[in-house]
């Protein structure tokens, strides 16, 4: 082999590393404000758009409370999933409901573990609460 070919094959492999690297360590967050007072930031690397504003909005509007440990929705399932099982992959999601008490702190800061089907006919999603606390930081 001779060196000009070598040091482009290693170019390459430094590039290729590179890249695992970054997307390994960096989750991209997209934040949607809901007219109820909440915030949801979803991060994934992965999801569309459309799917992250999916998951923001279960969260919004979903009978979701603090207090159970884990919430389990099974409306529609594929062929596929019944089959063979869901297709299952987890995120994070961080929920701020503004102004959630009357006095200070008044706001909520929830994260969940959020697990859900990838596979688009179906809608399975769990979220799992990891921790929920009152923050000053915004409202007081
Ligand atoms: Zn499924
Ligand atoms: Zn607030």
């Amino acid at each position: 082999m001779n060196k000009t070919l070598c040091r482009v094959i290693s170019a390459l492999l430094s590039i290729i590393v590179l890249q695992i690297v970054c997307s390994a360590t960096s989750y991209e967050g997209t934040t949607f404000y809901y007219e109820n007072g909440k915030e949801i930031t979803v991060f994934d690397n992965h999801l569309s758009y459309d799917e992250k504003k999916m998951i923001a909005d279960y969260f919004a509007y979903g009978t979701i409370e603090s207090e159970k440990s884990s919430i389990e929705c099974n409306t529609r399932s594929s062929i596929l999933c019944t089959l063979f099982g869901h297709d299952l992959t987890t995120t994070y999601v961080r929920e701020i409901t503004h102004n959630a008490y009357p006095d200070s702190p008044k706001c909520l800061r929830s994260e969940y573990e959020c697990t859900y089907c990838t596979r688009s006919s179906c809608d399975y999603i769990e979220n799992k609460l990891i921790y929920s606390v009152r923050i000053s930081t915004c409202h007081g």
